[in-house]
Order: C-alpha cells, then sequence, then structure tokens
C-alpha cells in the first residue's frame, strides 16, 4: 500500500493487484504498540487507515491474485487468478508471507473446521470451547491472549523445550488461568469427524503420545514468503525470500522490484515494510525515469 502511495504520487500510472487488504497486519491478535504515531492501534484501524489514505491517490485497484509474472522483451505480464493479464513496464512485488502450514495429516481436511491460521478473525466461532494454540512464540501466545475472550481453556503446544515468546507476552499468558503451555511437544495428528475434534501430539521427551481432546487448533508457527508467481525471474535465500539490492530493492531482473516480508530484508516488522514501499516506488520511478 505504502508502494502503492508512493508510486501514484510519482504520477506513475499504477495498478495495485491484491488478494485482500491487511496482510499480516490483519492476523495481528493484540493492539500494535510499535507504528510511530499511533502509542496503541488494533492491526484493522491501522489498515483501514493505510487503505483510506491508498484510495485518495489516482490508482486502479483490482482486487485478484496474481498467479504469474512474465517478462516478454522490455515489458512485463502479469496474470492473475480470474484470468485478467496486465502489462506494466515495471512491477513491484510486496506480496508478504503467508502462514507456514504444520503439514500433519488432519490440517487440509479440517481448515474451516476446526483448523484456522487467524486466531483474530476466526476466534468468535469458539466461544467456549477447548482449543490449541500451536506455537510457542510472540504470535502463538498473542494469538492465546485475544482467544481468551471467548475460549474456556487454552493449550499452547510448543515443539522446543522452551518457548520463544517475550517476557511480556509470557507475563500476560501467566495471568489468564485458563491456558496451559505444554514444551516439548510434536504435534503428530489433528482428529475428527466433519470438525475437529482431538489432536494427538509425542511428548519428545519420553516418547509418549498424548491426545488432547478439544475443537479448535490454532496455527501460529511462522511465515513462509508468498512467491510461487515469480519463480524464474528471481533469485531466493535459503528461506525463500527473494534477493534484493538493498540499495534500491531491484531484483536480478532488470524492472522487477521486491519490497517487504517477501524479500531478504532483515527485520521483518509494518514500519520497515512501508519504508521498503516507499523506497522501492520511488527507486522504480528512478529506473522508469532512464528505460
Ligand atoms: C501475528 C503477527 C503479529 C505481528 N505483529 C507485529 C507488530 O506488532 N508490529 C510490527 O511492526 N509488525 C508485526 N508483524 C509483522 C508485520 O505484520 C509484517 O512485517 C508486515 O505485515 C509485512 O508487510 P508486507 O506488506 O511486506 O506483507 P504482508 O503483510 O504479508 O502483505 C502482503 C499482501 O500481499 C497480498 N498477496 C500475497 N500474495 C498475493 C498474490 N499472489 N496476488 C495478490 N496479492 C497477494 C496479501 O493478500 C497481502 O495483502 C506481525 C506479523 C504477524 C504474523
Amino acid at each position: 500500500m505504502t508502494a502503492g502511495i508512493y508510486a501514484a504520487r510519482q504520477k506513475l500510472n499504477t495498478l495495485l493487484i491484491t488478494k485482500a487488504f491487511g496482510g499480516q497486519v490483519a492476523r495481528k491478535a493484540v493492539a500494535i504498540e510499535n507504528y510511530p504515531g499511533f502509542e496503541e492501534i488494533s492491526g484493522l484501524e491501522l489498515i483501514q487507515r493505510f487503505e483510506k489514505h491508498l484510495r485518495k491517490q489516482k490508482i486502479d485497484i483490482e482486487r485478484d491474485s496474481v498467479t504469474k509474472v512474465k517478462k516478454m522483451d522490455k515489458k512485463f505480464i502479469v496474470f492473475t487468478g480470474s484470468k485478467h493479464r496486465f502489462e506494466a513496464e515495471a512491477v513491484i512485488l510486496a506480496s508478504g508471507a503467508d502462514p507456514r502450514p504444520l503439514e500433519v495429516p488432519g490440517e487440509k481436511k479440517f481448515i474451516g473446521r476446526g483448523v484456522s491460521y487467524c486466531s483474530i478473525c476466526d476466534g468468535p466461532l469458539f466461544s467456549n470451547k477447548i482449543v490449541a494454540v500451536i506455537g510457542g512464540g510472540n504470535a502463538g501466545f498473542e494469538a492465546a491472549i485475544a482467544l481468551s475472550k471467548w475460549a474456556k481453556k487454552i493449550y499452547i503446544l510448543e515443539y522446543a523445550p522452551e518457548v520463544g515468546a517475550d517476557e511480556t507476552n509470557q507475563e500476560r499468558v501467566k495471568k489468564i488461568r485458563r491456558t496451559e503451555v505444554i514444551t516439548s511437544a510434536a504435534l503428530k495428528q489433528i482428529k475428527g469427524k466433519e470438525f475437529v475434534n482431538s489432536i494427538v501430539y509425542q511428548n519428545r521427551k519420553t516418547g509418549k503420545n498424548i491426545t488432547l481432546l478439544l475443537e479448535g487448533v490454532f496455527v501460529e508457527i511462522g511465515s513462509q514468503p508468498a512467491t510461487s508467481f515469480v519463480k524464474g525471474l528471481v533469485d531466493f535465500n535459503e528461506k525463500d525470500e527473494i534477493k534484493i539490492n538493498p540499495r534500491n530493492n531491484q531484483t536480478k531482473t532488470p524492472g522487477l522490484f521486491a519490497a517487504g516480508d517477501v524479500t531478504n530484508v532483515k527485520e521483518k516488522q509494518i514500519i520497515i515494510a512501508a519504508g521498503e514501499g516507499a523506497k522501492t516506488a520511488l527507486s522504480t520511478y528512478e529506473y522508469l525515469q532512464k528505460s
């Protein structure tokens, strides 16, 4: 969205294609406290403000999913899920990251029927139910805090012997009596009939398999860059992030730029993604002036 605002203000003829507004910020379970200008703001409100600002610009917006980007001579062709194709002289990739799946039996089968990747979106469906959050990092702990508004019991399962959440989040979770943190837990299976009714995890210290009866599984084990549609045009690092020239956000293909969490920029934060988006739009403008 920031790249869109900057590109439009440089008077570039700009089309922004997005599946949805908000990206990872829309999944943020507790208030954002580190975006300057807002001491505390919900992810939803911050995103609504970004979108309002974006829509004030002279910019075309398509709600669609990009399935392929191809380079033909000097132009790019962008293909979308609803079978549209767009031509462009330059492309900015800002597709961020998707939640990393668990890849255990039952996960795919029960998506939308007990398995969720967004506590804030789906939490209200689990009112007075028992749920598990898989992942004991900050995202997992924050999901548990959000879920405590609705669920009657929340397990947090962490694969490692120690949780990774910071002290503040650990303190917050301790105060919620209905939470139980289980470490050294390797999730093996999600079970159910029509909906989830249990999970099986292995205690990695004893090797024993343990069943927990519950109705919701919230996956918070990190994210993976959304890059499937640009294979061949960019180089990736070991984390599958797009490698960019840090000076101007150029990928290995001239005219193809990338910004934010989809890239190998070290810090993954809203302010950084926004800054990178601004920088990339300005570099794109410079590139188009010269080409
Ligand atoms: C649970 C959680 C909590 C966080 N908390 C904080 C925090 O408190 N403070 C902070 O600064 N940062 C936080 N972050 C990190 C922050 O959300 C990210 O750094 C930031 O959202 C990255 O922005 P982005 O635009 O690069 O990517 P994203 O937010 O991932 O946005 C990518 C956008 O691209 C779209 N898209 C993806 N693929 C396609 C496609 N093929 N076609 C069309 N559109 C597509 C998506 O729909 C989405 O709108 C948190 C992240 C998570 C997951």
